[in-house]
């Protein structure tokens, strides 16, 4: 099989905070995307799905681990080869403002990176192609000379998604692309990126809390707790028979569509046993064991290895 399009090997994050103290982010992290495939990331605010994607980008740098780009280890000194990174792997965001500059025209924005990364192509070439992105992505391309602040948000969000294609890149790293936007909206947009990721055969790492948006575009699904790795499978068997115990309690929090459904599913559930514990002072072994229904004492003395099982990987003493 030919190398992964992107490999993460035993990542770890640390930060020194001004306190002194070190939070740990990230343990032992490692995942490998292939081209075309999306991966969903999952888990609760806090649990380190955003320093992940800032340590793909090179936004933070490890403790510890590797991360690889088409088989080979990224090398911050390669200009040349930080460049071609760049410009295959963009990102957006959960705040399209962020991307795009107020004082521009949003044709300006998309053009900008064309501009910065691929000057050869012209002008001429760089304004059809901003015209074209913006049609591809739903809107017009009478709209370039437009600013940010006269577009709602799920149209800002196209804007962004125009602006990360414009380079065409191989990979996007979506870190809450959709959680500000109105539940209709979010719907379009995730259909907009399914669309464009199957036309374009691009690779999505899609981080998100929200189980329901992850599950409608993703192969496989990664989860986790603490900054550790609980559970990864394909996402038809995650969603339809969770291993651990934390994809379950995330699942269980899941809001249903039907009313009455949800009134039972309430009525069950206690979702989200106890608060997430402080990664300052993260619980000894298992790290969920202060919120696991099935605790033991092997899991507070012990730390769980991700172990594979049946094509999918599990950390849990009892899965
Ligand atoms: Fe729960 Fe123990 Fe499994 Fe951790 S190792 S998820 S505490 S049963």
């Amino acid at each position: 099989m030919d190398s992964p399009l992107l490999a993460v090997d035993n990542l770890s994050v640390r930060f020194r905070l001004k306190t002194g103290q070190a939070l740990q982010a990230l343990t032992d992290v490692s995942l490998a995307l292939q081209a075309g495939e999306t991966l969903g990331v999952v888990g609760e605010s806090g649990c380190g799905k955003s320093t992940l994607a800032r340590a793909i980008l090179q936004l933070v740098a490890p403790a510890q681990g590797e991360i690889r780009w088409q088989g080979k280890p990224l090398d911050p000194h390669d200009r040349a080869g930080m460049k071609a990174f760049r410009r295959a792997v963009q990102c957006i965001f959960q705040d399209p403002l962020d991307a795009l500059n107020p004082r521009m025209t949003v044709g300006h924005s998309i053009q900008e990176p064309l501009r910065a990364l691929r000057p050869e192509l012209g002008k001429a070439v760089i304004r059809q192609r901003a015209d074209e992105l913006l049609q591809a992505v739903g809107l017009e391309s009478g709209m370039r000379n437009r600013y940010p602040h006269e577009f709602s948000g799920g149209q800002c969000q196209r804007i962004g998604i125009a602006r990360a294609l414009s380079v065409e890149p191989q990979l996007i790293l979506c870190d809450e692309p959709v959680s500000a936007l109105d539940v209709s909206i979010q719907r379009q947009v995730v259909k907009l990126l399914a669309n464009l990721q199957r036309e374009r055969h691009l690779a999505l790492l899609f981080i998100s809390h929200d189980l329901g948006v992850v599950r409608e575009l993703s192969d496989r699904v990664l989860v986790l707790y603490l900054g550790r790795i609980m559970e990864v499978a394909d996402a038809g068997s995650l969603y339809a028979t969770p291993l651990h115990p934390y994809t379950r309690m995330l699942l269980a929090a899941m809001p249903l569509a039907d009313p009455q459904q949800e009134r039972e599913r309430l009525a069950k559930v206690k979702v989200g046993a106890g608060e997430l514990p402080s990664p300052l002072n993260p619980p000894s072994g298992c790290v969920f064991h202060t919120r696991c229904p099935q605790a033991d004492n092997i899991c507070r003395e012990q730390v769980p290895v991700l172990r594979e099982t049946d094509g999918r990987q599990v950390a849990c003493h009892f899965a």
